[in-house]
């Protein structure tokens, strides 16, 4: 591996486990399952997603308010406004929030309401937002680049380490490829590499990967039973209504029943999953 010093595992049981808050941790034995919509839309949808997932032993919650959209005349997301929503469900149900950062402008306001900042697979080469992350006092959660090499995906992490913050996860997401049958094709042999190479956690991401709902689940459970420290999943209350990545969005009750499912698995692979915390469900004007 070129040149990587700070990601490389150097012995068997070399593993960083990176907090989310204080009760949710990333890559020790439990596995954490972040859940949400694409893209933040209303207090209302999240909140009833909140309330949904918080029944299951969900870890975190996801959800995008700056958005890297294809066409420039698509949703950009809800920017500030987006970010006090997952603010405020995040108060009131106890549960740590992730959201996607696009650019170094954008990096003050993130870090202010969320517990990890995303870089989405189109900016894992953005070198200079990679740095700028660098100084951020908040996990960083690092998607893989869309035809990135397992080498380039690790030299991304490298640069986050080199310039200061050690808390980096790791997230395989699909890389493309030629049949057009699946958005793109998850890489589970990355995670494998990934975790003998690395002392970082590795999340999946089957959502992106497969781009269709049928399809998220039995992916999601492979992926623990590959090894992965845990799993980011689209969800929404009205899966066809998603202003973003529809097709691929479960219905809140599928993605009760995925968590609990993964129970088994984890067992399997002698992990468990991560408990919620007890929260007390008041929601809050946050300003
Ligand atoms: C997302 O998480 O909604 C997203 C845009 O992901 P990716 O960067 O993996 O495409
Ligand atoms: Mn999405």
């Amino acid at each position: 591996m070129l040149e990587a010093k700070l990601t490389t595992k150097t012995h068997a049981d070399h593993r960083t486990v990176v907090n989310l808050s204080h009760q949710v941790a990333i890559g020790g034995s439990a596995i954490v399952v972040i859940g949400g919509p694409c893209t933040v839309e209303s207090l209302e949808q999240m909140e009833q997603v909140a309330r949904s997932l918080s029944t299951v032993s969900i870890s975190a919650l996801r959800g995008g308010v700056y958005k890297p959209r294809t066409s420039p005349y698509s949703f950009q997301g809800m920017g500030v406004d987006g970010l006090r929503i997952l603010a405020s469900v995040r108060q009131a149900y106890g549960l740590p929030v992730v959201t996607e950062v696009m650019s170094i402008g954008q990096i003050d306001p993130v870090a202010t309401y969320a517990d990890m900042l995303q870089v989405g697979s189109r900016n894992m080469q953005n070198f200079e937002l990679l740095k700028a992350l660098g100084s951020v006092n908040k996990p960083i959660l690092l998607k893989r680049g869309l035809a990135a090499t397992i080498e380039e995906f690790v030299m991304a992490a490298e640069y986050i380490m080199a310039h200061g913050n050690p808390n980096v996860v790791l997230c395989e997401r699909g890389i493309r490829s030629f049949d057009p049958y699946t958005r793109n094709v998850l890489d589970l042999g990355a995670v494998v590499a990934l975790k003998q190479l690395t002392h970082l956690p590795v999340i999946i991401d089957p959502s992106h990967a497969a781009g269709k709902r049928e399809l998220v689940p039995d992916l999601a459970r492979a992926a623990i039973a590959a090894g992965a420290d845990g799993l980011i999943i689209e969800c929404h209350p009205e899966p066809e209504k998603s202003v973003s990545d529809a097709r691929q969005a479960l219905s809140l009750e599928t993605m009760q029943e995925l968590v609990q499912s993964v129970t088994a698995i984890a067992t399997a692979v002698g992990r468990s999953l991560h408990q919620p915390p007890v929260a007390s469900n008041q929601l809050v004007a946050i300003g």
